[in-house]
């Protein structure tokens, strides 16, 4: 299935997504926590606005450094075990939202990546149970001022300033995630172009090694980490991130004072 959260100028509903990406079949209630009812309401998803197919309900669990190519062109060694930080959910934003860059940073980045929704409230998963507590998947630019990241001891300005985390367009909840193409676009231009097979430390461990230090809620997410190829994005470009089986997240850069 693959369930979007969207609007038509009144309060947000979720929906069912066609496989072309174009129906929308409204459903009633939050699907992570109500069972799936059609209200036999549709939609052309060319009509409505999409939003973030989640608000995490309590936090995102970011993993830094999990494709070797991306720590390699940051200067880093790979860390042992995975490196984890936090983002709060005031900083997530949906489809073609802006992503509104601050006067008091200067240096922009767009990291793509395969982003984990929670589905249950769990704690102390082993990785071979972790799928049982995955609702689904869907796409994430974990936007970062490099700037603030290099002079702040902490990355929470660096990555959770508002609108500094897009996700969408929605959520895939069927989907083999161990070999899928992840790529991003600035204004049309390929920056990156990496495969999940790629990540140091699979979803299944990240989902184990997250919930040993902390209970994960339904709702929260996981981000998995970027391949290479990061680089600048100024205001007034655009960025689209894409993981193949799930679809295009795209976004507009704006500076704060326009
Ligand atoms: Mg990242």
């Amino acid at each position: 299935m693959r369930i979007c959260r969207f609007t038509t100028g009144e309060d947000p509903a979720f929906g069912l997504v066609d496989g072309a990406g174009e129906k929308i079949a409204e459903i009633s209630g939050d699907p992570l926590y109500t069972r799936i009812e059609l209200t036999g309401q549709t939609h052309l998803v060319a009509d409505v606005r999409l939003l973030s197919p989640v608000i995490p309900r309590s936090k995102v669990v970011a993993i830094g450094r999990n494709y070797a190519d991306h720590a390699r062109e940051m200067g880093h060694e790979l860390p042992s075990e995975p490196m984890m930080f936090f983002i709060p959910n005031t900083s997530v934003c949906g489809p073609m939202d802006p992503v509104v860059l601050p006067s008091f940073a200067q240096e922009f980045s767009y990291e793509a990546e395969l982003a984990v929704v929670i589905g249950r409230m769990c704690k102390d998963v082993a990785a071979q149970d972790a799928r049982s507590v995955i609702f689904g998947y869907t796409v994430a630019n974990d936007v970062t001022a490099r700037d603030l990241q290099r002079k702040d001891n902490q990355w929470a300005r660096a990555k959770g300033m508002d609108t500094f985390t897009p996700m969408g367009p929605w959520i895939e909840t069927d989907l083999d995630v161990s070999g899928l193409r992840i790529t991003s676009r600035v204004d049309g231009e390929t920056r990156q172009d990496g495969t999940t097979a790629d990540m140091v430390f699979g979803v299944e461990e990240l989902v184990a090694h997250a919930s040993a230090a902390f209970t994960l809620l339904p709702g929260d997410v996981i981000l998995t980490g970027t391949p290479a190829g990061v680089g600048p994005i100024t205001a007034g470009q655009r960025c689209e991130v894409e993981v193949e089986g799930i679809g295009v997240l795209a976004n507009p850069f704006v500076a704060a004072d326009a």
